[in-house]
């Protein structure tokens, strides 16, 4: 018997463009859709932000107070995410200052995860046996407002220069423990093609390195970026694994759903990591709506990370329990893809500890006593 295979491609179909906000309204498609455009036309200033949103007086004020310490940084694309009207967006919370930023806690760390601790040459943090952090610019298309390395980015004295470059590399080249190189910034795509094609080959003609990672918000906040010719450039070096940083459902739009597919079909590996921030994704139901389109888009949740101790972001710090709470309803409620490993990374320098829900309930001898996704009992007895 014959069977009629169903070729349309539904999925893509569930994603939808944002709808532009009225100062774009007559910008041609091939500049909205161009990353150059995008990057050029980033808003940098209240007076074009005010002509997209209707702006509050506090962040008026936080944006007026914060500037100098860091930056505003947005694409036109990642504004059109934006509600005009409602100041706690998930959207604009993330990328519009707020006063929070202002206040630094007394308990709040200058290098959180101390990773100029670890750094053996300026460029690379190497903390864990087999794999380092390498930095290779400081700029990103979107200034995030709960970013880790808000003393880095943003900064144009600390980018790295060839010479660091270089030296990275050299000391990647003589480290003959490591075999996974996660490519950092800032955002990695923020260099060249030509430049990450010089990075990727250089590691690519190492013996000893296995994998490598970048590790981008390209594909939230600028998805433009990936383009035909890149995702092509990256076949020839593959294995190469993209890590990504989606928060929000609202996040998810066809042009993210493209760029993801570019990357898919050119055989790269997408995994996201979260940040668990107050007012944009603590909440459960969010969390496993956003995980559902990620896996739709072909990339599949990999880490929540607890909000770290960094300077001017407690305002986005959550409890551990909602953390926990999180993982709870989403293990065993849905497909176990769609639950990523909930971490802490370990105040000055301790490394991503993984934190669970408590399925063990005791254990008499042999005998483990569980509870499962629902809280009922289990025994199971060794042998
Ligand atoms: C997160 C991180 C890595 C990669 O960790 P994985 O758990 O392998 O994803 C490597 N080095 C440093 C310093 C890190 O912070
Ligand atoms: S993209 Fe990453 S490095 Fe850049 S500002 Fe956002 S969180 Fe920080």
């Amino acid at each position: 018997m014959a069977y009629e295979i169903v070729t349309k491609n539904t999925v893509r179909d569930r994603f939808k463009s944002p709808a532009r906000p009225a100062i774009w309204a007559d910008t041609p498609e091939k500049d909205w859709n161009n990353w150059v455009w995008q990057q050029q036309k980033r808003i940098k200033s209240m007076d074009v932000l005010e002509k997209v949103l209707n702006v509050t007086q506090e962040e008026r004020d936080a944006f007026a107070q914060s500037h100098e310490m860091f930056n505003m940084g947005i694409t036109p694309y990642y504004a059109s995410l934006m509600d005009k009207d409602d100041p706690n967006c998930p959207i604009r919370l993330q990328s519009v200052p707020k006063k929070g930023e202002l206040f630094v806690a007394p308990i709040d760390l200058e290098d959180p995860l101390g990773e100029e601790k670890d750094m053996p040459v300026p460029g690379i943090t190497h903390r864990y046996p087999d794999r380092v952090l390498f930095y290779t610019t400081h700029n990103c298309p979107v200034y995030c407002r709960h970013c880790t390395r808000k003393r880095k980015v943003s900064d144009p004295s600390s980018a790295a220069q060839t010479r660091q470059l270089e030296e990275g590399l050299a000391y990647i080249e003589a480290h003959k423990e490591i075999r996974d190189v996660v490519i950092s910034g800032g955002d990695p795509l923020s260099n060249s093609d030509e430049r990450l094609e010089y990075i990727l080959s250089r590691l690519r003609a190492m013996d000893h390195i296995e994998v490598f990672r970048l590790g981008t918000r390209n594909l939230v906040t600028l998805p433009q970026r990936i383009t035909d010719s890149f995702a092509q450039m990256l076949r020839k070096y593959h294995p190469v694994f993209v890590h990504t940083h989606f928060n929000h459902p609202k996040e998810c739009t066809q042009e993210a759903f493209d760029a993801c597919a570019k990357l898919a079909d050119a055989g790269c590996v997408i995994h996201n990591q979260m940040v668990l921030l107050k007012g944009v994704n603590d909440d459960p139901k969010i969390v496993k709506e956003l995980n559902h389109k990620l896996l739709m888009m072909r990339v599949r949740p990999y880490y929540i990370f607890q909000c770290d101790m960094a300077q001017g972001i407690s305002h986005f710090r959550t409890p551990v329990e909602k953390g926990i709470e999180i993982i709870q309803a989403l293990r065993g409620w849905t497909s176990g893809m769609a639950v990523p490993q909930y971490v802490i990374d370990g105040p000055g320098g301790g490394g991503k500890i993984p934190i669970f829900p408590n399925y063990i309930q005791g254990r008499e001898g042999k005998k483990w006593i569980l509870r499962n996704y629902k809280g009922d009992r289990y025994e199971y007895i060794e042998p």
